[in-house]
């Protein structure tokens, strides 16, 4: 039997096109050959399961095996599955497999060029081997009873011929003769890494084999152990014994040589949770994401129904630095890999995490763009936003202690994870921390309900513990905390904060805080006391506005608990997000008339127990004081303006020039 026939749908354009848009992700075609190999074999068990294909022993070894012959250019793909009859090349490889390749074409085609990719590139299938290899061979023979083995060759995608077959052992060999763009294939390492890439957790044991070009010495072809492509009976012969494993010798010398397939074909994620240890979680992610940490904490999806999701995500320990925190969700479908961080489909928050996620039923073969509006993406979004918030809430209520001891790792996920999803936070509000200057981990209502006597529904926090030092002593000395809030992440996630919690403020500690630093004064303030409390106020502004030189400035004269303190700058929470806006977008000619007329709303609050105020009070109007007054309000205010803030360079010499001009004065070096 001979038949011959012309596949060329679009025979002109159908293969430049298709090369062309392979060009940067060729590797796929391992993907596609290895994955039918796989899926024969999977169908055969099936068949054998319901006693369909009783010939065939129950114990039988299957296995897909890589060939790579770097002698004859070729690369094969063999299995000791299904294999095909005529009618079923006819029907799959000449029909179905080239109409999907056209179907993919039409797509490509309606798109605008470079725009909406298509996942995966799905649909595909074996016609991509034609993207590596001029021609292509099948040898197949059909597990039936009977069955007759067929061959089928093909060159450029376009005239095929199809005749009976010699193979004696059932499945198939997809033999490639590689082109010029299949080259790089040649080499035994890339081969290895994209097989490694692709295929680690293909369900079929996955074996590749190098056929170098110096090994082959006449001497070989003698004793007949290559696989030689010329030659189609051997070849045939060898790859039944190959890929079946039922040649005694070889199985034997395997054995000796413990030959384990490349790839992985149970991985974890398809088991029981509750059949897996911690060890096995830990080993498969050292080995996935070449991690040499144990990761802290893990969930294990595991859903049938109303979609099938399989999957483990991992939180990693930080590293030193927070800022470059880079997850990896591997997206895999029925154990084939898809890609990295495909972020139309794994929930955005996740991207920070490591894991393996294996969606079978998710639409592939569609554009990224199509899948952001898909359904089945959002149900997964929010399956998963669930998974991980009650593995949070466990652990929260299951051991606080050991929450608290890696809060520091995870804190800054789930931050921005709520930013990100703001279901994930209305469900994990709870378990949220907040670290506090005294090294405490609080709930934000353990907060709030802690501090409630001294300041209602506020939260105050610090954005650089070294800075603001000194506003943290004046806390602590009060017996008040702050939330460490220093992580670029925290910032959005104040605001984020407020907009959740109406009615709470959330202000930096250098904000409105006069009130609750200040002493209070036991009971009821005279009307008196506050007149001339006014009156000092109005002197110690009038002061420091005409030595300042600013007339915006409000000073406030108070006794802090602490007398060390001379000064403190206070900067209303709205002014100072004010100011950083302005420094962000200041240079943006757009806005400059917009904050031209903006003023900080700055107040300098000045200490009445400390001595160097308690000097200014005194000698405020004094003209022979009036160098040493202007002296100490430059200082004073510069000594707080540090703390709140960084100097500019003009502000810093000015600083460092008068304060040798005080060192001299001091050591009376003065003329
Ligand atoms: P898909 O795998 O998406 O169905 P392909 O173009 O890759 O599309 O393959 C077309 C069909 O050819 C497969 O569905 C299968 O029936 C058949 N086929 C391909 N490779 C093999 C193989 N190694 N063994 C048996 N059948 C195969």
């Amino acid at each position: 039997m001979n038949e011959q026939g012309n596949l060329s749908i679009n025979s002109e354009n159908f293969l430049p096109i298709i090369k062309k848009w392979l060009y940067t992700d060729k590797d796929i075609f391992i993907r596609e050959l290895v994955s039918n190999a796989c899926d024969a074999v999977t169908k055969l068990k099936k068949l054998m399961l319901m006693g369909e294909a009783d010939h065939i022993p129950a114990d039988e070894e299957f296995a897909v095996k890589v060939v790579l012959n770097q002698d004859q250019k070729t690369l094969q793909i063999m299995d000791n599955g299904i294999g095909m009859t005529h009618e079923e090349i006819k029907k799959y490889i000449n029909q179905i497999a080239f109409s999907g390749a056209t179907d993919f074409l039409t797509k490509y085609q309606e798109k605008e060029e470079g725009d909406n990719e298509i996942i995966g590139h799905f649909g595909l299938g074996f016609y991509s081997a034609f993207m590596v290899a001029n021609k292509v061979e099948i040898d197949t023979l059909s597990y039936q009873e009977g069955a007759a083995a067929a061959q089928w060759r093909c060159e450029d995608g376009i005239d095929y011929e199809m005749e009976d077959g010699t193979r004696t052992e059932r499945g198939t060999t997809i033999t490639l003769y590689l082109s010029e763009d299949g080259e790089e294939f040649m080499e035994e390492s890339k081969l290895y890494a994209v097989l490694q890439k692709y295929c680690a957790f293909m369900p079929v044991p996955i074996f590749m084999d190098v056929v170098k070009k110096e090994e082959i010495t006449e001497e070989d072809k003698k004793q007949d152990n290559v696989i030689d492509v010329s030659s189609k009976e051997d070849d045939q012969e060898k790859q039944g014994e190959s890929t079946e494993g039922t040649d005694g010798e070889k199985q034997e010398e395997q054995a000796e040589d413990k030959v384990v397939p490349l790839n992985d074909p149970e991985p974890l994620w398809l088991k029981q949770p509750k059949d897996c240890t911690d060890e096995e979680y830990k080993a498969f992610y050292h080995k996935v994401f070449f991690d040499l940490n144990d990761p802290l904490f893990w969930i294990h999806l595991n859903m049938d129904y109303p979609f099938r999701l399989k999957g483990i995500l991992y939180f990693p320990k930080l590293v030193e630095n927070m800022d470059v925190v880079e997850g990896q969700i591997k997206l895999y479908s029925n154990q084939v890999y898809i890609a990295d961080n495909i972020k139309e489909v794994v929930p955005e928050f996740l991207l920070l995490l490591k894991g393996v996620l294996d969606c079978p039923d998710m639409p592939l073969n569609v554009s990224r763009s199509a899948l952001q509006n898909d359904g089945y993406v959002e149900k997964m979004n929010s399956y998963i936003t669930k998974k991980v918030a009650d593995k949070l809430n466990h652990l929260f209520k299951a051991d606080r202690t050991a929450y608290e001891g890696f809060w520091d790792d995870i804190g800054m996920f789930f931050k921005y994870g709520c930013m990100k999803e703001e279901t994930l936070y209305d469900k994990i509000k709870d378990s949220l921390l907040l670290k506090t200057t005294d090294g405490h981990y609080e709930t934000i209502a353990e907060y709030l309900e802690k501090n409630k006597e001294k300041h209602e529904n506020k939260i105050f926090f610090v954005t650089d513990e070294d800075q603001q030092a000194q506003y943290i002593r004046m806390f602590k000395e009060q017996g008040l905390e702050a939330v460490i809030f220093t992580s670029p992440i925290d910032k959005p996630f104040v605001s984020f904060l407020e907009y959740k919690n109406p009615g709470v403020k959330v202000q930096r500690i250098d904000a409105d805080i006069s009130d609750t630093l200040q002493e209070k004064a036991d009971g009821e303030e005279s009307e008196a006391k506050k007149q001339a409390d006014e009156s000092i106020n109005k002197r110690m502004e009038t002061l420091f506005r005409g030595v300042l030189g600013n007339d915006n400035l409000k000073v406030k004269a108070q006794n802090l608990k602490t007398a060390d303190v001379s000064a403190m700058i206070l900067l209303s929470e709205d002014s100072r997000r004010m100011m950083e806006m302005m420094e962000a977008y200041g240079n943006n000619e757009q806005y400059k008339a917009l904050f031209a007329n903006i003023k900080p709303d700055e107040t300098l609050v000045l200490n009445k127990s400390n001595s160097l105020i308690q000097f200014l009070l005194d000698a405020a109007e004094k003209e022979e004081k009036k160098e040493e007054c202007d002296m100490i309000c430059h200082q004073v205010y510069d000594l707080a303006l540090m703390s709140h803030r960084s100097l500019t360079s003009t502000e810093m010499t000015t600083f460092i020039d008068r304060s040798n001009r005080i060192l001299e004065k001091l050591a009376e070096l003065e003329k």
